[in-house]
């Protein structure tokens, strides 16, 4: 994916824990979705950014309160996040 293709605009979730700059128990981070459905029912996909080793991965707005990190943290792999053009 190249940066150019799209703009991205982040958005807050609804509720506590999916807004942007939340941080979780486990030092992740929220970082918003743009639209992406997660992998639960009507949750979306949010960016998730780990604040211990900086790894940025995908996250259903469902699991983000208890979210670790897939890459120093053990956690479930990251979900699909961004957007993809169709062309
Ligand atoms: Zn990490």
């Amino acid at each position: 994916m190249r940066d150019t293709d799209l703009i991205i605009q982040w958005q807050d979730g609804s509720g506590d824990s999916v807004e942007i700059g939340y941080l979780n128990p486990n030092g992740q981070q929220c970082c918003g979705h743009c639209g992406v459905q997660g992998t639960d029912h009507g949750q979306h996909a949010y960016k998730t950014e780990c604040t211990i080793c900086g790894y940025v991965y995908g996250t259903s707005g469902s699991d983000m309160f208890e979210r670790r990190c897939p890459e120093c943290q053990k956690g479930a792999a990251g979900i699909k996040y961004w957007k993809t053009l169709n062309r």
